[in-house]
């Protein structure tokens, strides 16, 4: 009887299978998932802080599952890059995005950038550059209306190596993002040396505006990006105080619950046929 108490290993056992037929059962999935169409991206508008205007979005993929509804990225984005199941996934994300954004232009709400979250894995892939061209190429969309974002991890391997393939993406058109800014290492060491365009304050730091020694943080990000002429977006702003200290200390956009949640494309669409501004 001893044998099965508290700490006994058997103990844990059952549940670590369970967690093991889990990943299994969700990989599965997520490799029909793709045939079967039950991916969707949502859009969330970033504001300008001058105008009012929206004059971007982020595409956010949600997973449409029959049995278990819409399911959030930090459920799946994590194996989908573990198994590699990213690269078509993401490939899908980036085509969808482009398509949506052109759609949108060619309606006549004038030219809204695209954001698109590229993951460590797709930044490895050899075919990288030549699948964003293509997607470019067959959407039409102009190559200044993508801003592809990136996570600071993704420069700790081959520095030379990433420094290179920037320089290429960039060649293409685009511009660059550093996603989650200041939760990643080295933060400062590679902005001279990466062809980047955008900083976005990581949301645990926007949400501690309120709070003098947090700020100061989100008030230096702001400053290094201007003082290295990057453009600066605030992620997950959701009080008019956080968007007045940012709009005080000069921030270029927001993007957050303030404003809106990431809504599907018939919901994008309808802020921009309101002109919904801030
Ligand atoms: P992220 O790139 O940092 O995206 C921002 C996340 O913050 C989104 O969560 C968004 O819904 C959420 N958010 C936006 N405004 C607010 C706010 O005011 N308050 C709060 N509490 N949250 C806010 P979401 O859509 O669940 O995505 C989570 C993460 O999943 C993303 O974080 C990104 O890392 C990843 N992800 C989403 N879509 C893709 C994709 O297409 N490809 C890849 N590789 N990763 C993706
Ligand atoms: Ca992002
Ligand atoms: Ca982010
Ligand atoms: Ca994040």
């Amino acid at each position: 009887a001893k044998k099965l108490g508290r700490n006994n290993t058997q103990f844990y056992q059952p549940a670590m299978n369970e967690e093991a037929l889990e990943r299994v059962r969700i990989e599965t999935a997520l490799r029909s998932a793709l045939e079967r169409d039950e991916f969707i991206l949502h859009y969330q508008p970033q504001v300008d802080l001058r105008s009012g205007r929206i004059v971007g979005m982020e595409a956010l993929i949600r997973w449409q599952h029959p049995e278990l509804g819409m399911v959030a990225p930090y459920r799946f984005i994590g194996l989908a890059e573990e198994t590699g199941l990213i690269v078509p996934i993401g490939a899908w994300v980036l085509r969808t995005a482009c398509a949506q954004a052109k759609a949108w232009q060619d309606a006549g709400h004038g030219p809204l950038r695209i954001a698109v979250n590229l993951s460590p894995r797709q930044f490895g892939e050899p075919n990288l550059l030549a699948s964003i061209a293509e997607v470019l190429e067959q959407t039409g969309l102009p190559p200044s209306c993508l801003d592809i974002e990136l996570t600071e991890g993704l420069f700790m391997n081959d520095v030379a190596l990433a420094v290179e393939l920037l320089h290429k993406l960039k060649a293409l058109g685009l511009a660059l993002s550093i996603d989650d800014f200041g939760t990643g290492y080295s933060s400062f060491s590679y902005l001279r040396k990466f062809p980047i365009d955008v900083l976005k304050i990581d949301r645990s730091f926007v949400s501690d505006i309120g709070a003098d020694d947090e700020a100061a943080i989100v008030v230096s990000i702001i400053a290094l990006a201007h003082n290295l002429k990057l453009r600066v977006i605030a992620e997950g702003v959701e009080s008019a105080a956080q968007l007045e200290y940012l709009r005080l200390h000069g921030c270029d956009e927001i993007q957050g619950y303030y404003f809106s949640q990431p809504v599907a494309g018939d919901a994008f669409e309808q802020m921009l046929i309101e002109g919904r501004n801030l």
